[in-house]
């Protein structure tokens, strides 16, 4: 029987000790944090948003481009859904391929996994952190202060560093690191940015619908479309967070937010000609009023350098034009994220390049695997990441545990 370490119970730890315990492998799983799948509670806002139907390497990057391509072959998120459906876990298919739990709850997918490596018989040792990975005769020897194990074969499933609350650590860069492997630069996505457009700061709180680009010297880098919420110190919401990878991709990026999507920018120069003629006695702050909120209508007006309290009438075609391009466009020039505490994904990692994309084995230390986040594969938002973590975890435990 061949003996597996696996390093970390998150989403892909689990699922490597399951696959590699079903197929005859005595499996231990070491985890720092006092339980299980901890990220994978919170995620999907507590609902998780475990895959996406259409998954496919395009949804994913890295600087190994289709490194994800065999393990989605291999384990995609129809297998995604037959294997949770197995456990006794049901799920359902919503808007743009997301895929979630019935229960509506990211805690049912936890107890179905926890279940099941119980009944695998997998090992489960809760607040047990490695700090380090040695080789030893033909295996490797887990070093941990309680005294650690050895074992003929190691899969790291350390996770990256985004979501630090729920366990982000580069502690698994670092064991891989000792063995030989090397980082790509690391940063963040799926994530909150920073502006200095003073706008943030007047709308803080408020929440509105947009359609979002990212660009770069005029070049159209991403687009999005959907909630966008203002804060103090810049822009969040699911909007923007899935344009976060390309705004922070290069510096002087601008995010551009066209708050009216409904609407052309002809027809609302002529809505706002209208209001001025039918209603002068109004006032300029008023003059975005019914199409977009009136703390947004207000702050646009300053944006274009216009007094709020002056006079609608005699609104000129002019300047009816300028405020709504500015509302079509309401550009937000990028200055940062709000770093690895508050991102969902890591965006760099272990390169791939020094793995076998179809085993998930180390090109450089026979018997050594990683999977999920670890490694240099991030996915775009919707349930593409813990796919990842599904499919290369899969690979990482049926590959470890082949005599
Ligand atoms: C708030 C939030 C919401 C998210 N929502 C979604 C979503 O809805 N859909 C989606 O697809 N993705 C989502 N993600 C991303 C997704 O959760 C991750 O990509 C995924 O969990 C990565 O799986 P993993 O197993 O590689 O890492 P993790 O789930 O982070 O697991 C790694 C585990 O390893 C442990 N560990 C680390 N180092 C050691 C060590 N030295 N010794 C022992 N144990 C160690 C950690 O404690 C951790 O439990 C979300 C992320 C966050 C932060």
């Amino acid at each position: 029987m061949i003996t597996i370490a696996v390093i970390g119970g998150g989403a892909a730890g689990m699922m490597a000790a399951l696959e590699a315990a079903s197929r005859g492998a005595a499996v231990t799983v070491f985890e720092r944090q006092n339980r299980v799948g901890r990220k994978l509670s919170v995620t999907g806002n507590g609902r998780c948003n475990l895959t996406n139907m259409n998954a496919g390497a395009a949804s994913y990057h890295g600087e190994a481009g289709g490194f994800a391509a065999p393990a989605l072959k291999a384990f995609g998120p129809a297998d995604t859904r037959a294997f949770f459906r197995n456990l006794g876990l049901l799920t359902v298919e919503e808007r743009n391929g997301r895929v979630y739990p019935l229960s509506d709850t990211a805690g049912s997918v936890v107890d179905v996994l926890r279940y099941a490596l119980e009944a695998a018989g997998v090992k489960l040792l809760t607040g047990y952190e490695v700090s380090g990975i040695r080789k030893q005769g033909g295996g490797f020897r887990i070093l941990e202060k309680e005294g650690g194990m050895y074992a003929e074969r190691v899969i790291v499933a350390c996770g990256g560093m985004a979501g630090e609350r729920f366990g982000g650590t580069v502690l698994g860069y670092r064991l891989l690191e000792g063995l030989g492997h090397t980082c790509t630069p690391l940063g963040c996505s799926l994530v909150q940015l920073r502006s200095d457009n003073p706008g943030c700061r007047s709308l803080k709180g408020i929440r509105a619908d947009a359609a979002v680009t990212v660009s770069c010297c005029g070049e159209l880098l991403a687009s999005s479309a959907g909630e966008v919420q203002f804060t103090d110190y810049g822009l969040s919401g699911p909007a923007v967070f899935e344009i976060s990878r390309a705004a922070l991709s290069r510096p002087g990026t601008v995010v551009s937010l066209d708050l009216v999507r409904s609407v052309g920018e002809e027809e609302l120069t002529e809505m706002m000609l209208q209001r001025s003629e039918n209603t002068p006695q109004l006032t300029l702050g008023d003059v975005f009023l019914g199409t977009v909120q009136n703390r947004i209508g207000r702050v646009l007006v300053s944006a274009a350098g216009l007094k709020t309290s002056e006079s609608l009438g005699g609104l000129s075609e002019r300047t009816a034009r300028r405020l709504a391009k500015l509302a079509k466009s309401f550009a937000f020039p990028i200055t940062g994220d709000m770093g690895p505490a508050n991102a969902q994904v890591t965006v760099g990692g272990i390169r791939t390049s020094e793995f076998f994309p179809d085993t998930m084995e180390s090109r450089l230390c026979p018997g050594l695997y990683a999977c999920g986040e670890v490694l240099d594969v991030d996915g775009d938002c919707g349930g593409y990441n813990l796919q990842w973590a599904w499919s290369s975890g899969f690979l990482a435990g049926k590959s470890a545990s082949e005599v």
